[in-house]
């Protein structure tokens, strides 16, 4: 009876946290209900660590609080440190730990499956082997995703030759592997080899994907890295595991087929990696000269003009000039003139990256506009600020089939009658190529952090 009880109150609190995450998620997808999204995940995530804690089958509570207090610590570190710019790093680096929480929850249900036989057997082995190995595969893609976010891998796409080929043999490998494994009725050697190979072929399939396509990796990760908790769900019978793994594989490979044909790319040819690389980076290119300007010059084109949009990058964020962005547009607005953003689907580095900065600064929503909506608007535009944005503001991106971001939809901001372009230098972005706006005629380069320079615009206008 008592088992019962628990049972059922069991079930019940696995539920409410369910239907919490699923709230979690439909709040995270709008800016406004964003807060509201992180709270309805952090309660639900509260019941069900608490619910697991006091399963029947947990017979060891210290080590697991001892666990707990120890990767909380860690984690709140961690959280406090991080820069909002290196997000995508720490999310990488977080889904590899789920990778490898799901191997070693396969090798333990591996080894303490004494008691099932029969069918139950052939499925317990296919969810061990499956488990093992889509763990193994986001652990060291996760880990090479890190690298290359943090700089210590080459972002460059690895070109092994014949990969595709190799990766192909190594799936087939795996799944020869597979069936031999569960028709000998588990063999631990199989699985080890199994698991070599998936390490492998996590590592090579993330190396051979080149710097444009790294945020639809990551939320590709996001996706494995939930598949892999699924897998750990079955193997550990726990039902909500499988329904926030299910939530987490499917709304990854979700976002990953939107930033897929946001940047005009074949999600197939992304995660087959190398994508891109046929082109030729031509970096002797003679581009012409470049127009340089200054803060006044352009605080007198702001005042001067009817309409104004601002289009932020990776820029803005790593000189945290939304705060400044902020006060000249509430200034410009208080002038009667016209001030929009424009918000390229993979500006920055990490989906919504843009919006999150300037909800934070607290420029009104209903000025925020995506790329879709405010892209056919620069024709009819004075002046746009492109403020730490590269990649996302290169005209190569539709006029040269060469280019390694051909085919990737941009801000088409060089159709205004003016352009500022604020940066320190004249570097090229995170894929690596030169931009031609930055020589086209209706181009000024403001050079400078773009905090300073964004303040001293503020301060002149
Ligand atoms: P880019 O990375 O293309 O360019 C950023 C620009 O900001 C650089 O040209 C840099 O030039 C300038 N910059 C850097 N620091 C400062 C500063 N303090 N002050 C002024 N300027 C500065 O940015 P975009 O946002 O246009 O494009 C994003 C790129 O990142 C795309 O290629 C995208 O595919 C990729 N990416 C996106 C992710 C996402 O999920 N959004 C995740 C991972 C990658 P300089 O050094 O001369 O100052």
């Amino acid at each position: 009876m008592q088992n019962l009880v628990n049972t059922a109150v069991i079930d019940a609190a696995y539920f409410v946290a369910g239907i919490l995450f699923v709230f979690s998620l439909v709040g995270l997808s709008k800016q406004e209900s964003a807060e509201h999204g992180v709270w309805y995940g952090l309660i639900g995530m509260c019941i069900a660590l608490i619910t697991t804690i006091m399963l029947p089958s947990v017979t060891n509570i210290q080590a697991i609080i001892i666990a707990m207090v120890v990767g909380g610590v860690i984690g709140v570190r961690l959280a406090l440190k991080v820069e909002m710019t290196q997000m995508p790093e720490l999310v990488a680096m977080l889904h590899s730990f789920v990778g490898l929480a799901a191997v070693a929850v396969g090798y333990n249900s591996f080894l303490e499956h004494d008691d099932i036989t029969g069918v139950m057997l052939n499925i317990h082995l296919v969810e061990v082997f499956l488990g093992v190995f889509i763990g193994a595969v986001t652990f060291t893609g996760s880990v090479v995703a890190f690298g290359k976010l943090r700089g210590f891998i080459n972002s460059k796409s690895l070109m092994l030759p014949h990969r595709h080929k190799m990766n192909l043999v190594a799936g087939l490998f795996c799944f020869g592997l597979m069936i031999y494994f569960v028709n000998v009725e588990g063999n631990i050697a199989a699985l080890i080899v199994m698991t070599t190979v998936a390490l492998i072929f996590g590592w090579h399939l993330v190396a051979s994907i080149g710097g444009a396509d790294m945020p639809v990796v990551v939320s590709m990760l996001n996706s494995y890295s939930g598949w892999a908790a699924a897998a750990a769900g079955f193997l550990l019978g726990n039902d909500l595991l499988i329904i926030t793994g299910a939530l987490v594989g499917s709304s990854g490979a979700i976002l990953s087929y939107i930033m897929c044909r946001a940047m005009n790319r074949s999600f197939i040819s992304v995660i087959a990696g190398g994508f891109g690389t046929h082109v030729s980076i031509n970096s002797d290119q003679d581009y012409g000269e470049y127009v340089e300007t200054n803060a006044e010059e352009v605080a007198d084109m702001l005042r001067n003009a009817k309409s104004v949009i601002i289009t932020p990058g990776y820029g803005m964020a790593v000189a945290q000039a939304q705060y400044p962005v902020n006060e000249i547009t509430r200034k410009l607005r208080g002038m009667g003139i016209e001030v929009r953003f424009g918000i390229h689907p993979v500006a920055g580095r990490l989906p919504g990256h843009m919006n999150v900065l300037l909800a934070e600064a607290k420029v009104p929503y209903d000025i925020v506009l995506e790329m879709d909506e405010i892209n056919q608007d620069f024709s009819e535009t004075d002046v746009v600020l492109v403020i730490g944005a590269n990649d996302t503001v290169n005209p190569s991106a539709e006029d040269d089939p060469d280019s390694p971001i051909a085919g990737m939809p941009v801000l088409e901001v060089w159709n205004a009658r003016q352009v500022i372009a604020f940066k320190r230098s004249m570097n090229p972005g995170y894929a690596g190529v030169q931009n031609p706006l930055f020589f086209k005629e209706n181009t000024s380069m403001l050079f400078g952090d773009a905090k300073d320079s964004v303040e001293n615009i503020a301060k002149a206008i």
